[in-house]
């Protein structure tokens, strides 16, 4: 069944059904990729300024992705439902027990109109009957559907040695974000090498980190003698 233009239920079930165990290799770690790991974590944090201008976080269900597209619910008795009206925008982070995070943070989009609100809340109820025990009935409907669909974030082992980073954007390019860049003012005196715990620079002209697997820690800012690693 169509609940509005170009989602349905079966579209929502091709963002299912990814493995949290499974190590992607890191050619798979894309957008789409990324949206169905939280989804599969389900329960991530989702972060807001509130009405006095501080920040607000609460655990949240991711309720359905599409290629595109992560979908959340906010009852509007809820002060979240209050934040993501006024504020517009949402940044969320989930993890696994093996220490591995994606975050995003990007606009919301609230689809208009009481039928299509209602169809979508009833596709999402679908995809996760637990919501009933909470909202029975037509109380479903005191849920509003949100959904980012412009974005960034980034995909991040920890428990890698070396740990893996990967950028991804819904929309637009990926973004970097405090990264560390060694410019000409290296000397190629390898210190830097020799303090990184991550063991992610190489030796050239000028030295390079290799930000896939930078920790972003900034031992290598401090150790550098003639100051040449910068962050952007
Ligand atoms: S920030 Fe940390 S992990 Fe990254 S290159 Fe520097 S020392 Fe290595
Ligand atoms: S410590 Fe500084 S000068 Fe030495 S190799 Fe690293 S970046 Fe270059």
């Amino acid at each position: 069944m169509t609940y509005c233009v170009g989602i349905d239920v079966a579209t929502f079930k091709k963002g299912e059904g990814l493995d949290l165990a499974a190590i992607p290799e890191p050619d798979e770690v894309d957008a789409a990729w990324c949206l169905r790991f939280l989804r599969a974590i389900r329960d991530v944090a989702f972060a807001t300024i509130d009405a006095d201008g501080l920040p607000s976080v609460r655990v949240i269900d991711v309720m359905a992705v599409t290629d595109e597209r992560l979908y959340f619910l906010a009852p509007r008795g809820k002060a979240f439902h209050d934040d993501v009206m006024r504020e517009q925008f949402v940044a969320l982070v989930g993890q696994t027990s093996d220490y591995r995070t994606c975050r995003l943070r990007g606009r919301i989009a609230h689809p208009e109109g009481e039928a299509v609100q209602h169809a979508l809340v009833d596709a999402l109820f679908e995809m996760n009957p637990s919501m009933n025990l909470l909202y029975s009935g037509e109380n479903r409907y005191i849920c509003d559907v949100f959904y980012i669909e412009e974005g960034k974030g980034e995909y991040f082992d920890l428990g890698q040695n070396p740990v893996f980073r990967k950028p991804f954007a819904l929309g637009g390019e990926p973004e970097v974000r405090g990264t560390f860049f060694i410019t000409d003012a290296c000397i190629e005196c390898e210190t830097c090498v020799a303090a990184c715990p991550e063991q992610c620079i190489a030796s050239g002209s000028p030295y390079k980190i290799e930000q896939s697997h930078c920790l972003r820690c900034g031992i290598c800012q401090e150790a550098c003698p003639v100051q040449a690693i910068v962050k952007r």
